[in-house]
């Protein structure tokens, strides 16, 4: 499982946002196990889970470019996330926000970071 997880993360980069409920200052990076410090004093960051998955209302189909696979990665992740829809070429497909917000909650807490890229480059 958690060399699953592993190589799911070697493709896929995240860059999460950090935010000062206070001021609004926000802090970009891959790293959630870091502390990130608000840059006025205020204190640590909140983690903003809902950045890299945009709250919709109504209807709602989601093709997620910056939550795309490797596809040599997708029978694994058929197996893990059975109701996530996974196009021919690793991007994901999210049929409601909820199934979105759960899936980015569950990989984002389980995210090793062992993996991660160097900092400040994205690839999205
Ligand atoms: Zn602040």
């Amino acid at each position: 499982m958690l060399f699953w997880l592993n190589n799911i993360w070697g493709y896929m980069m995240i860059e999460h946002k950090f935010v000062c409920d206070i001021c609004g200052f926000i802090v970009f990076d891959t790293d959630t196990k870091k502390k990130h410090v608000c840059g006025n004093g205020h204190g640590g960051l909140r983690w903003d889970l809902n950045f890299n998955c945009p709250k919709a209302s109504g209807a709602y189909e989601h093709i997620s470019d910056s939550l795309a696979i490797h596809p040599d990665q997708i029978p694994e992740h058929r197996k893990k996330f059975p109701d996530v829809d996974i196009l021919s070429d690793g991007r994901l497909k999210f049929t409601s926000v909820k199934q979105q917000e759960k899936y980015c909650k569950k990989t984002g807490f389980e995210k090793k970071p062992q993996k991660r890229k160097p900092r400040g480059k994205r690839i999205a």
